[in-house]
């Protein structure tokens, strides 16, 4: 028996399930059937040709270029951020809200955190604008890549 409703797919493919939820329904063995479909349901999702390996965010995959088979991050819309094992985040434009005029756009007065120890970094697609992800280190944290797969391996056991 699966540990999971067709209904948790679902939300999955439509990128409403968190992505905490999401890594664990990957790292599931037993779900492999379920990460199969899942793949075909992105797949059938986007538009480019080169197919998903991975996907890393609701509009951020690994996928392998049809053009030359090599594996590269991309978007939704196409656009590639470099080879896979590279940070995809320093391809990226970033946004850095560390002011507090900035943080006042995304948090209600008196709420923000102090810009002197955390501030936010938004990386966007330069292609679509998609915001890929956001993250709140203090200031002088250099850019996390927190996603390092081990596709090999991980395709070995899986597929
Ligand atoms: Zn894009």
């Amino acid at each position: 028996m699966s540990a999971y409703t067709n209904e948790q797919i679902s939300h999955l493919v439509d990128g409403t399930l968190d992505w905490d939820t999401t890594f664990r329904m990957l790292s599931m063995p037993k779900d492999q059937q379920r990460f199969v479909q899942y793949l075909a349901a992105l797949q059938e999702k986007v538009s480019f040709p080169d197919r998903i390996i991975l996907p890393l965010g609701p509009h951020l995959y690994i996928v392998q270029s049809c053009q030359d088979k090599r594996w590269v991050t991309q978007c939704d819309c196409g656009h590639v951020f470099g080879d896979y094992r590279e940070n995809w985040k320093l391809h990226a434009m970033i946004h850095v809200r560390d002011s507090p005029e900035a943080m006042a756009e995304v948090y209600p007065p008196l709420m923000a955190p102090d810009t002197q120890w955390q501030v936010y970094r938004e990386y966007y697609c330069p292609q679509c604008a998609t915001m890929h992800d956001v993250e709140a280190p203090t200031p002088w944290y250099p850019v996390i890549h927190d996603f390092e797969p081990d596709i090999e391996t991980f395709y070995q056991q899986w597929l």
